[in-house]
């Protein structure tokens, strides 16, 4: 059994946007070609915000001309409003993704709009990038649950879903982006979820806040999500959330995966010396726990 599975390397972006120490151009353009080298071939690099709100994505436009080109991989940069997309789709990244939040008040906090009105955006956004032939996708957010209303209902999802569905946009994320999902909460919602969105891709955004992230992803993988986001080393947060921490740790998802039967094209081994590197720049050890254990069937190490 081999199933191809593709694993979104968010490290540069989520992984890197609250840490913090200021992590500078250079070391950012090396995480990036680390990450290529180790087989990432889908990488979020920049979220095109203001700078004043997000440090350390202040560069976003020197990452962008920086980066390195190389035959089948892509760039995805994140964009929170119609100024945002503007300076996204002038920097000629590859994909643009937006945000939706599932939640009025995070949505506020998040992007200064209520859902409906972000929802008018993103389909002006939408709209454009059609018009242009770039690659568009949204990420609903706190779409599990709420650092300031709780529970979100899975009605709410499921419109949301359908709405921009309805955009015709080329991929539809799911985040968990405070991590308080638990997997029969994941496979309830793909449930309804996937029969759904039609031929519109489907992506997983999972934290570790609590413990459950990789529980999380072997739920959706069960289910039939083929497409998940993670950081290496696990780093992450978000600046408006509050005690968001890392991102499923790409290490630890492929062990799992590759263990399992699926296929995502990345070197474990590779990975884990990425996250080890990564602890340099940012002055203290990657919180995932695969590349703190020893390399497991041992003749791996040798190979
Ligand atoms: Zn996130």
């Amino acid at each position: 059994m081999s199933i191809p599975v593709e694993i979104v390397e968010v490290g540069p972006r989520d992984g890197l946007q609250s840490q913090p120490t200021l992590v500078d151009t250079d070391t950012k353009i090396e995480f990036i070609t680390r990450l290529i080298d180790a087989g990432a071939r889908r990488l979020e690099v920049a979220s095109f915000v203001n700078p004043k709100r997000v440090p350390q994505m202040a560069d976003a436009d020197e990452v962008i001309a920086r980066l390195p080109r190389r035959p089948g991989v892509s760039y995805i940069g994140l964009v929170l409003n119609q100024r945002g997309f503007e300076r996204a789709a002038a920097s000629g990244i590859d994909q643009i993704n937006s945000v939706a939040v599932a939640s009025d008040t995070f949505c506020q906090r998040n992007q200064g709009v209520t859902s409906a009105q972000m929802y008018q955006q993103i389909r002006d956004m939408a709209r454009a990038a059609q018009a242009a032939g770039r690659f568009f996708g949204v990420t609903i957010a706190a779409a599990f649950g709420c650092p300031f209303e709780g529970e979100v209902p899975v009605s709410r999802v499921l419109d949301m879903v359908r709405a921009y569905a309805d955009l015709g946009v080329d991929e539809i994320a799911l985040a968990d982006t405070i991590g308080v999902a638990v997997p029969g909460q994941i496979s309830a919602m793909l449930q309804q979820v996937l029969p759904i969105l039609g031929a519109t891709p489907l992506r997983l955004h999972c934290h570790n806040t609590r413990n459950t992230g990789i529980a999380n992803v072997y739920a959706a993988a069960e289910a039939g999500v083929r497409i998940f986001d993670a950081s290496c080393g696990g780093v992450g947060g978000c600046p408006f959330a509050p005690g968001a921490t890392g991102n499923v740790g790409t290490e630890d998802l492929l062990y799992m995966l590759e263990r399992m039967g699926y296929r995502s094209g990345m070197s474990l081994e590779g990975m884990i010396a990425v996250a080890k590197w990564l602890a340099g720049p940012l002055g203290a050890p990657t919180p995932a726990m695969v590349s703190r254990a020893s390399v497991f069937p041992p003749a791996l190490a040798a190979g």
